[in-house]
């Protein structure tokens, strides 16, 4: 099974994406963990991409399109995987459309998570992640067991510079002009769901599952 998460920053993409990975036994590949780890470990691909990331503004296409079609051609991927952040915009949609049919494939589901612009900037300010596993929490919404430390790895949890309030604004401005013309191109090809991402973590999951089976 191959699946699009499509949805505003911090409409829950990753935390959904990690829940279908678990489920049915697939990779989640997300390109803002892959530009993040680049970063860490100071990779070019890394210092080219934090210039963008900072500034809330999208990395270009052409850093980001070979890496993922790299990616989805690797053996852990026969057999379907979560993308999760890509595509961002219609050129990088296009391209992958173009890598899948010359192997013969299609993608299964873009599932669209939609969360109004004032939920997301309230949302992202409790958003923390950890600094050595990248894992996501919320303060609210998905506490950690012990307060600031992950309960994946037991490392400290920050609030990323991108969600600061001012670069949370930049980003969905970005995401209405960029990435959400995706939200069209899906529906046209017919494999658009939506889902309500105001709910409960545990109740978008029950949607995302019916959409795409036991
Ligand atoms: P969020 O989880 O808040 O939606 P991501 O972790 O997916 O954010 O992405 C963080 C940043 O990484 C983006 O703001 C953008 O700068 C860059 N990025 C991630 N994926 C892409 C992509 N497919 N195309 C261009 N830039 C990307
Ligand atoms: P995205 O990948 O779309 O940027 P995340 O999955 O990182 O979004 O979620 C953004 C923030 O909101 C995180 O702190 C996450 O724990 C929290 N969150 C995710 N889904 C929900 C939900 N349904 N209700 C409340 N908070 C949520
Ligand atoms: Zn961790």
């Amino acid at each position: 099974m191959k699946i699009i998460m499509l949805g505003a920053p911090g409409a829950g993409k990753g935390t959904q994406a990690k829940k279908i990975a678990a489920k049915y036994n697939i990779p989640h590949i997300s390109t803002g963990d892959i530009f993040r780890a680049n970063i860490k470990n100071g990779t070019e691909l890394g210092k080219k991409a934090k210039t963008y990331m900072d500034q809330g503004l999208l990395v270009p296409d052409e850093l980001v399109v070979d890496l993922v079609v790299d990616r989805v051609n690797q053996e852990d991927c026969k057999d379907g995987y979560v993308l999760d952040g890509f595509p961002r915009t219609i050129p990088q949609a296009e391209a992958l459309d173009k890598a899948l049919g010359d192997m013969g494939q299609k993608m299964d589901y873009a599932i669209d998570v939609n969360v109004p612009d004032e939920n997301i900037v309230r949302r992202m300010s409790g958003r923390r992640a950890c600094v050595g596993c990248g894992a996501t929490y919320h303060l609210v919404y998905a506490p950690t067991k012990e307060e600031g430390i992950c309960d994946v790895c037991g490392k400290e949890l920050i609030l990323r510079d991108d969600d600061k309030p001012e670069t949370v604004q930049k980003r969905l401005n970005v995401y209405h002009e960029q990435t959400q013309p995706l939200i069209d191109y899906y529906a046209k090809a017919g494999i658009l769901r939506e889902v309500d991402g105001t709910i409960d973590i545990e109740d978008v999951f029950k949607a995302v599952t019916d959409i795409l089976g036991a």
